[in-house]
């Protein structure tokens, strides 16, 4: 999919209303928000704990993560996700994804997934991706998917990493970064400043550690770094005029 086809009409809140700074840092995907004038933080919140009736402030992702797939039917993901959609600070659908080493059923897990992605087709959002061990499954969905998929927490090796650049595909990196093993600073290399995200996940750490670090690696000055990474955001989820 070449992203420049993607339009997202129904995103018309300006994001920018929650940088209090100029150039943030921005954390595309944390469990654990900070309050900070410096940080934009993108909760991913479960989708089973969000209230609906109660708007909630600033830009969030929910979904129902594979690991609680068996928890919910179908039906009741449907109705859920149609309580939610509107929401104006939903800018993604995640994390939801595949993944086979835990114990949900993978049969649910994908029929959950499907739907995920049917919503986020429907309204035009990103889906944010929670990968394991189901990239084959994954990637004949990207394949076809008429939104951009970008994978959380990515640490993959050069040969996936090649592949996912060639549908199109945005990255966010963790903690990962400041350990780096040989197999993902080949990867990671490669990957185009202009498909990357950082999040911190579940972790403590801070997302100033990463982009310093990755400032250090790809040798690109911090200042640089956060323009670029705040230009990504707001192509991927504001540029409504993309043709
Ligand atoms: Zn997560």
């Amino acid at each position: 999919m070449d992203k420049r086809e993607v339009r997202f009409p129904e995103i018309l809140f300006d994001l920018k209303l929650f940088f209090k700074v100029s150039i943030p840092f921005i954390d595309i995907h944390t469990h654990h928000p900070v309050n900070s004038e410096e940080i934009v933080s993108v909760p991913s919140l479960f989708l089973q704990d969000v209230d609906s009736k109660n708007d909630i402030i600033g830009p969030f992702s929910t979904a129902i993560h594979p690991w609680h797939a068996a928890s919910f039917s179908r039906g009741q993901v449907r109705s859920m996700l149609e309580s939610v959609i509107k929401q104006p600070g939903l800018i993604a659908i995640g994390e939801t994804g595949l993944d086979k080493v835990c114990s949900a059923d993978f049969q649910q897990q994908k029929l959950l997934f499907e739907l995920h992605l049917e919503f986020a087709e429907n309204h035009r959002k990103p889906l944010i991706i929670h990968a394991v061990k189901s990239w084959n499954e994954l990637i004949l969905h990207l394949k076809h998917s008429k939104v951009p998929f970008i994978f959380h927490g990515y640490s993959g090796g050069i040969e996936l990493t090649k592949q996912l650049i060639d549908l199109g595909c945005y990255f966010s990196v963790g903690m990962s970064v400041l350990k780096m093993t040989p197999r993902f600073h080949s990867a990671f290399q490669i990957i185009p400043i202009t498909s990357l995200f950082f999040e911190t996940d579940n972790s403590s750490g801070n997302i100033e550690e990463i982009y310093q670090e990755v400032s250090k690696i790809a040798d690109i000055p911090l200042d640089r770094l956060k323009i670029q990474i705040k230009e990504n955001f707001e192509n991927l989820f504001t540029n409504i005029e993309l043709e």
